[in-house]
């Protein structure tokens, strides 16, 4: 009954956008969301600031006395080897353009583009234009996810999900002496520490570091369970072999389930081709380090093959 209705409500707007009716307000709409995309790229900069400064200036440095300084020395490199990933992949993930539309005579027709789409192209409003192998619109990145710069984008999910894992886990001490203060033997502020070359200046402004080190610590694990789902979501999607478009455009009947099937070259090749594996590129310069692809296009993207490759 409720689907029922919902689904009436879906024709009737889509009746609204079709004949021009909703058309300023669609405009307004996808105007809005790049407005709002713009501004996000710079809260994604000023949160990810705030947790490195926190992490590498009040965490780690109070994290020695609860652990030995060669495992906080550890944890510093890793911090650094992390932050510059997310830094990475983000800016690659948001600047590198997906793989325009290479439709041509023959494949479907897009009207609003009003140019032929090929088989693995999906129409994104916002952007207003036909991306191949496209996941989805990311206000994040302020872009599509789709062919190219999907590998970025996961890889930043994937390297954000572990950054706040390990900040979760190795700052637990941290933020419960910070959260109970009042009953804590030692705060961040009330204990001589070494190699904490801004302790004075930060304990300088009441209540700077407290706020700090819970707000990231809960932050950290907003992210983790956010992010980490989105994360975990991506891993099974790109182990079947589809976009997340895919998935939604090749699901309901059996015929469309065959088809996503056909997709699915097996849980190696799918990952391999993901993340650009092929030509000699070895897992340890394509994922452990940062490194940008040309991008892999179909074999032959009009024989309606299935050879596909989201790089
Ligand atoms: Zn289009
Ligand atoms: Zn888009």
């Amino acid at each position: 009954m409720c689907s029922e209705r919902m689904n009436r409500l879906c024709d009737f707007i889509d009746r609204k956008v079709d004949d021009g009716t909703c058309l300023p307000i669609v405009n307004a709409a996808h105007s809005s969301m790049r407005n709002i995309g713009k501004f996000l790229v710079f809260f994604v900069y000023f949160i990810s600031t705030f947790l490195a400064f926190t992490s590498f200036f009040i965490i780690i440095p109070y994290e020695q006395l609860y652990k030995p300084t060669w495992f906080l020395a550890l944890l510093g490199v890793i911090g650094f080897y992390f932050l510059f990933m997310i830094q990475y992949h983000y800016y690659k993930a948001r600047t590198i353009p997906p793989v325009q539309n290479p439709g041509e005579e023959g494949d479907a027709f897009c009207e609003k583009c009003n140019y032929w789409k090929s088989d693995r192209a999906h129409h994104c409003s916002v952007c207003e234009r036909c991306v191949l192998g496209m996941d989805h619109h990311c206000i994040w990145i302020n872009q599509c996810v789709g062919l190219h710069n999907h590998r970025h984008f996961f890889l930043f999910i994937a390297n954000l999900t572990l950054a706040a894992s390990i900040i979760i886990i190795a700052g637990y001490p941290s933020f419960y002496d910070h959260i109970f203060m009042e009953t804590s033997e030692n705060t961040y502020c009330t204990t001589i520490l070494d190699n904490a070359p801004l302790q004075n200046v930060i304990c300088d402004y009441d209540g700077f570091a407290r706020t700090s080190v819970v707000f990231c610590y809960l932050l950290s694990g907003i992210l983790l369970v956010m992010v980490g789902g989105l994360t975990m979501w991506n891993v099974y999607l790109i182990s079947i072999g589809c976009t997340y478009i895919d998935y939604l455009r090749l699901t309901g009947t059996k015929r469309k389930t065959n088809a996503r099937k056909r997709l699915n070259k097996g849980l190696k090749s799918n990952w391999k081709n993901f993340l650009g594996l092929r030509r000699n590129r070895s897992f340890f310069k394509c994922v452990i380090l940062p490194t940008a692809l040309p991008p892999i296009l179909f074999e032959n993207i009009h024989s309606h093959s299935d050879v596909f490759d989201v790089v």
